[in-house]
């Protein structure tokens, strides 16, 4: 695997590619690589001769009180990660490589909307950050395809969305949500937990799948079975941001509805989890 740090090594890297007609696909990261993310190297591996994967904590999608410092930055483990699942290069910039003008009057990647609601209404500019810096990537990148978890299922929207409006070349894969045995969604900020916490956090996954076996055995008070999830998590010691029952498009479900996918944003202690499940009926 080559790692390279430049936009400069990662063009030319990118051309000889091109030039010999490999296809590529690439797996965006923050990196302190994890199963999941390896799920989606393993997948690209799949789709495309040359898989390129990168790590860069973007400092444009975190807001001022939240975690861009004490991120976990783990790059010599990611890039054993990467090697071991076949990625043919690691694209690791620093910030002032991605953005050498800084971030303020940056062109910025806005999708309206879908960016506003669930974790948008509380972390206001992170998409248009997450937006941005794909964008961003993706130009620099020039993939046939594009891979992204399904646990970030508002991103996985946004992108979809900001790709298709700016008809970028780029096909967006969804890859289900990998998890630890008792249903954890795994994430990089699972490490904040602490040892009390750890096993108290797969109750988001538990209440999940209790909303949908409500919701496959006919009952349609969403506002009840939302308001009933929240309580549980809170009286188990959860702040949650939000609990929401939303049709796969993010809209609010009809009673007819047969397709939706429940949606949790929760703090356990200081650390915010989120999480989602699709449902049919
Ligand atoms: P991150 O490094 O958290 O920005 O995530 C990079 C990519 O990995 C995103 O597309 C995430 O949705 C995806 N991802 C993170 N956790 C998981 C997981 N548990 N299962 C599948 N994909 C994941």
């Amino acid at each position: 695997m080559i790692t390279v740090h430049t936009i400069a090594e990662l063009r030319a890297q990118i051309a000889a590619w091109r030039r010999a007609g490999e296809r590529i696909a690439f797996v965006p990261t923050m990196g302190n690589l994890h199963r999941g993310h390896l799920e989606l190297v393993r997948r690209a591996r799949e789709r495309a001769g040359r898989v390129v994967a990168s790590v860069f904590v973007n400092p444009l999608q975190f807001g001022p009180n939240e975690d861009f410092e004490r991120y976990p930055r783990t790059l010599a483990q990611d890039r054993a990660g990467l090697e071991q699942a076949q990625c043919d290069l690691l694209f690791a910039p620093t910030a002032r490589e991605i953005y050498p003008r800084g971030m303020d009057g940056l062109t910025r990647i806005g999708v309206p909307g879908i960016s506003t609601v669930l974790c948008g209404e509380f972390r206001p500019g992170h998409f248009d950050g997450v937006a941005t810096v794909v964008a961003i990537l993706f130009n620099l990148v020039q993939p046939d395809a594009a891979l992204f978890g399904e646990k970030d299922y508002q991103q996985l929207l946004v992108i979809r969305r900001m790709t298709a409006d700016l008809h970028l070349p780029v096909e967006i894969v969804g890859v289900p949500t990998q998890r630890d045995a008792d249903g954890l969604a795994l994430s990089s900020r699972n490490q904040y937990l602490s040892a009390d916490e750890r096993p108290k956090a797969a109750l988001i996954h538990r209440t999940m799948q209790d909303v949908a076996a409500e919701l496959r055995r006919g009952n349609r008070d969403y506002r009840g079975l939302r308001e009933q999830a929240a309580a549980a998590l809170a009286a188990a010691g959860f702040r949650p941001q939000y609990f929401e029952i939303r049709t796969p498009g993010l809209d609010s479900p009809k009673p007819e509805e047969k397709e939706w996918v429940v949606l949790v944003a929760a703090y356990l202690g200081n650390t915010r989890l989120i999480d989602n499940l699709r449902v049919s009926s």
